[in-house]
């Protein structure tokens, strides 16, 4: 059936001759197979599942294969549009208390009672820089880089803290933990800072590992967890881990624009002795706040509150390590399936987080215009960053991506590589005009000439 389904416009005629041209009232999608939709028109419903092509053509919005934005689930788009509340009243002191409820739920934690939660309005950084700006004071810390995220994380404190420490090493590559224990040893350190998915490169850095190392030294472990959390198993009370940060929009999958940070009850009481460092990020500040009024300290983006508090609620109701068995086997189907397209990884897969892959730029191929031609297919993927631009590309596989996505970005990045390598070895016919190029798409079952504009 799907073969021969027209379309054009808003007219749609089906092969049985159930044409419901300019009368289709609605449609409605199953969540079993989002192939599979339901057209209600006057004349009745026709329901229509969808090869590859079709789907590609009906695709109303683009399929995020990246670590963040994700694309949401419908369960949030109802939760955003909740009722209008105060945020200086009872309505919302509840809705905070549900949402930092659920958030100390995602971390293993055995003694809660031990625990609190802050949300900030604010992205990722938001509340990397509220950790950064608010637990260190005229003390000293020891930031870990291997990427982006740690340089990022040591710009932040540079900003902040005097007495900030740098341990880098390459993009990519993993920690030596014997350096971070010679390093701790030679100095006084009260603070140790390390991103746990260095998003850069795909690498999942040893929280247990540098926690006790932390720990040994007597100094506070601080964690960037923005594209990990809601994803890995992350054990906080195991790891040492005083405060941990992280966002809304990654592995948590909700909307962008909110941010948050799980802490020790002690550090977070700590934090008072300090001096303010900032005033809207000052985490001394919304720790008072939540104690003594369950709210937040400024006005918070109440709407998203209301999508985080859903998506926390779904996150559970799978469970935190069931949910990341779902996550890392759709990475495994996306990673055995570029595996067969002779890609290779930056990474070891051993090293890689559950939720993106980083996969080197095959010998001809300008990655600016791979993510060109799966755009124009609905799809979007990263370029990498920094020394690794032009050398990688990063698909993520977050968010509300079923396992036919996963194989309709298979097939579409198989096309895609196949046209690009073909038009590098010249084996197109030459460029006719401005404007048109005749291109050879070559399919699995046979080649196919298309004009592309
Ligand atoms: C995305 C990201 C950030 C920054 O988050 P924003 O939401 O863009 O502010 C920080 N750290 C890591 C590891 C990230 O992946």
């Amino acid at each position: 059936m799907s073969a021969s389904v027209q379309f054009s416009n808003d007219v749609m005629t089906v092969p049985d001759g159930a044409a419901l041209s300019n009368s289709i009232c609605a449609l409605s999608m199953s969540p079993a197979d989002p192939r599979a939709r339901t057209y209600h028109g006057r004349g009745g419903a026709v329901t229509l599942v969808m090869g590859p092509l079709e789907y590609n053509q009906m695709l109303d919005k683009y399929l995020l294969f990246t670590p963040g934005p994700v694309n949401v689930a419908e369960t949030l788009r109802t939760a955003i549009c909740k009722e209008d509340i105060c945020h200086r009243e009872p309505d919302f002191d509840a809705l905070l208390g549900s949402i930092e409820h659920k958030l100390i739920s995602l971390f293993q934690i055995k003694n809660r009672a031990r625990y609190r939660a802050v949300v900030i309005t604010g992205s990722g950084t938001a509340a990397n820089e509220a950790i950064l700006s608010s637990v260190v004071g005229k003390g000293a810390i020891l930031i870990l880089s291997n990427g982006e995220f740690g340089e990022r994380l040591h710009k932040t404190s540079l900003i902040h803290n005097k007495r900030t420490h740098l341990l880098e090493v390459p993009w990519g590559t993993p920690f030596d933990p014997a350096q971070i224990a010679a390093y701790l040893a030679a100095h006084k350190i009260d603070v140790v800072a390390m991103v746990h998915h260095e998003t850069c490169s795909g690498m999942l850095n040893p929280l247990a590992e540098i926690g006790a190392l932390a720990k040994t030294a007597g100094a506070l472990f601080a964690v960037d967890g923005v594209s990990s959390v809601g994803a890995e198993v992350i054990d906080m009370e195991a790891c040492n881990i005083a405060f941990v940060s992280s966002s809304s929009s990654k592995a948590i999958g909700s909307y962008p624009g909110l941010s948050f940070v799980v802490g020790r009850k002690k550090h977070f009481k700590a934090l008072k002795r300090h001096a303010a460092k900032t005033t809207y990020l000052n985490l001394a500040t919304f720790y008072a706040f939540l104690k003594r009024h369950s709210q937040t300290p400024n006005t918070p983006a109440v709407p998203l509150f209301y999508a985080l508090d859903q998506a926390l609620t779904d996150i559970l109701r799978i469970g935190v390590i069931k949910r990341y068995a779902r996550i890392k086997a759709r990475a495994d189907l996306l990673r055995d399936g570029m595996r067969r397209l002779n890609l290779d990884f930056l990474i070891e897969e051993a090293d890689m987080c559950s939720i993106l892959t980083t996969v080197r730029v095959p010998p001809s191929i300008c990655v600016h215009d791979l993510r060109d031609r799966l755009r124009e297919k609905s799809i979007i993927i990263y370029e990498g960053k920094g020394c690794f631009a032009g050398k990688v590309f990063q698909v993520g596989n977050i968010g509300e991506l079923s396992d036919y996505d996963i194989r309709f970005f298979l097939s579409a990045l198989k096309d895609v590589l196949l046209t690009l390598q073909a038009e590098a070895a010249e084996l197109v016919a030459p460029v006719q005009s401005k404007r048109t190029t005749l291109v050879m798409l070559p399919t699995p079952d046979r080649l196919r000439a298309k004009v592309v504009s």
